[in-house]
């Protein structure tokens, strides 16, 4: 079942691809360290930490936002029929997330923009399909939104990669099968702007990736933030000075995150973040120096 968020008039509804115990705190988080499993367990268990394996519990989700005028899908999982080796958790994986968005009431066709926060792997699969044996976008009249920064950098990466990287290799591999083949339907951001009046702005907001992008929804007096990863699980709000081991800029990731959690919790905007568990969105209060959420 999908989950709905009603803000004024616009409806963000959570297309599910996967969730679990995904990752190992202890290599997901380079100065992750167990004491705080026990600082935050109050909250942690059992929503964002399984506690049998020690793992956090992430969630691999879209975002559908549906204003009057609108459909808006952000960030596209990592889709169905991928070479994801060496990640073979990810590999040729088959799941029903396109019956999710159909669940949603809502047909590929009428998607006017994919947007992309960054252009790792497990945020742009769904932007094609495999079908009669290539590579097409899965939404034909959709506009594709991402930096292009973004775009450069990893393009600049194919010319010199080293093939013993194996996140590199997942993404030269993303590069070709998921974003080369939208090209010709994309739109470069180069700057913050709204890409929809007084509805949709997109901000730059550099760190975990050079050209990672956030997005602000407002509707009728109230406003929801999708921040992709600058936050991937809510310890990250409540220890905000805690990158993940993907953040590529670390001092500007750590920056943007203060910084988006500031503006969420000044202008009381629903966070929706690419990952976290259960509610998967939440408000954010200030708490000392760091972060508490509100779950919603
Ligand atoms: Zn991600």
């Amino acid at each position: 079942m999908n989950l709905s968020w009603q803000l004024g008039d616009t409806k963000i509804t959570r297309i599910e691809e996967l969730i679990g115990p995904l990752f190992d705190p202890v290599r997901f988080f380079p100065d992750f360290h167990k004491d705080l499993i026990k600082k935050h367990q109050d909250w942690l268990l059992p929503n964002h930490l399984d506690m049998t394996s020690g793992r956090i519990i992430a969630s691999m989700h879209s975002w559908l936002v549906e204003t009057p005028h609108h459909k808006i899908l952000i960030d596209g999982c990592i889709g169905n029929d991928k070479d994801r080796n060496p990640y073979r958790d990810w590999h040729q994986m088959q799941t029903n997330w396109p019956a999710k968005l159909q669940y949603a009431g809502v047909s590929p066709a009428e998607i006017d923009y994919v947007l992309c926060t960054h252009l790792h792997v497990d945020h742009v699969g769904w932007n094609t399909q495999l079908i009669d044996g290539s590579w097409q976008p899965t939404f034909p009249r959709a506009r594709y939104v991402f930096s292009k920064v973004e775009l450069a950098q990893l393009e600049q990466s194919l010319q010199n990669l080293d093939d013993s990287d194996q996140f590199a290799l997942v993404n030269k591999k993303t590069y070709y099968d998921s974003i080369a083949p939208i090209l010709g339907q994309t739109d470069l951001v180069v700057e913050s702007h709204d890409l929809i009046s007084d509805r949709l702005s997109i901000q730059l907001t550099p760190g975990h990736t050079a050209g990672s992008i956030t997005l602000s929804v407002a509707s009728e007096g109230e406003g929801a933030r999708f921040c992709g990863d600058i936050c991937h699980h809510p310890l990250q709000a409540y220890e905000p000075w805690m990158n993940s081991a993907y953040c590529e800029l670390p001092n500007e990731a750590i920056d943007a995150r203060r910084t988006l959690l500031e503006t969420c919790a000044e202008d009381n905007l629903l966070l929706m973040p690419a990952h976290f568990g259960p509610s998967h969105a939440a408000y954010v209060d200030r708490r000392g120096d760091a972060f508490s959420l509100r779950w919603c």
